[in-house]
């Protein structure tokens, strides 16, 4: 391949790795070793309420122990605020934000009004109540800052889903980019750190996919380039539900890495042969199928 690539991965300490989001730390390694890029990790611990003490050492110690060691020091996204709030700044010199007085009970009650009540993942579409056209925020003090969705229509080629399309006008709404409670969201690190990181290519969990027309409009608000994106298949519970933190997924024992790399690959239709770790990893690059056009 030519040209840079800087791929990472980005978890939030809110429990240890489990046998999902492996596949995502594998696989975003997998593609950036394959294509002889760099891999970072970075802890999305921006929303400091979910993070649980200690777990980023935990989940690093996980990763190293199955070899997937990255190629700078992790960065913490607790240690960027100015970086978020710069980014909002900018947005809002640009009047592409505006501040938000409405309440979750406040949303309800706008979209019952118009029949149009229609919870998506339990996120409302936001009715646009506190847009600057439509007046001031009714006497009430702001709460939070959101992204004007003007033209919401986004389409993007994921490397292994291809085609996706999304109106996020439509199906989202003016999404929040700082929350009520001061905290910068999830939408907005997100962006701003792989756009100050210079990530190139992003390789995360299918469960994300739905987020990523969103991440597309803030980053052409902001100027900055869009990644590649390849979203990996997730694994499910015996209940046919996604595993996950908040499912109670258990901790993979990386101990012994070799039974839960393999448990990854497979999901990843990897089928490898090898007795040692190193042997593993290189085998499993070389089977690598998403390689990118020379
Ligand atoms: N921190 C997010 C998570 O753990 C991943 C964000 C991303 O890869 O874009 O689900």
């Amino acid at each position: 391949m030519t040209g840079r690539y800087i791929g990472r991965f980005a978890p939030s300490p809110t429990g240890p790795l489990h046998a999902g989001s492996l596949v995502a730390a594998l696989a975003s390694w997998l593609d950036a070793r394959a294509h002889g890029g760099r891999w970072l990790v970075r802890i999305e611990d921006v929303d400091q309420p979910r993070c649980m003490p200690g777990m980023d050492r935990i989940i690093l110690q996980q990763l190293v122990d199955c070899g997937l060691v990255p190629d700078e020091a992790p960065i913490y996204q607790s240690q960027h605020n100015l970086r978020y709030q710069q980014a909002l700044d900018e947005l809002i010199t640009h009047k592409m934000v505006y501040p938000c007085a409405c309440s979750r009970k406040d949303i309800e009650a706008a979209l019952n009004q118009t029949g149009r009540e229609k919870p998506r993942h339990g996120e409302l579409v936001y009715p646009g109540t506190c847009r600057p056209e439509r007046g001031d925020l009714h006497g009430k003090p702001a709460r939070a800052w959101r992204l004007s969705v003007n033209q919401g229509l986004v389409q993007w080629t994921d490397r292994r889903l291809g085609m996706q399309v999304q109106d996020v006008a439509l199906d989202v709404g003016d999404f929040v980019l700082k929350r009520a409670d001061g905290l910068f969201a999830y939408q907005l690190a997100v962006v701003v750190d792989d756009g100050a990181h210079h990530v190139t290519h992003i390789v995360r969990g299918a469960d994300l996919v739905d987020n990523t027309a969103r991440q597309i409009l803030l980053q052409r608000a902001l100027g900055l380039p869009q990644p590649q994106y390849l979203h990996t298949p997730l694994v499910m519970d015996a209940q046919g539900e996604k595993l996950s933190k908040q499912t109670g997924a258990k901790a993979v024992n990386t101990r012994e890495p070799l039974p839960v790399l393999n448990e990854a690959a497979r999901v990843l239709d990897l089928h490898i042969q090898a007795s040692t770790l190193n042997d593993w990893l290189t085998e499993a690059v070389n089977q690598w199928p998403y390689r990118l056009g020379a």
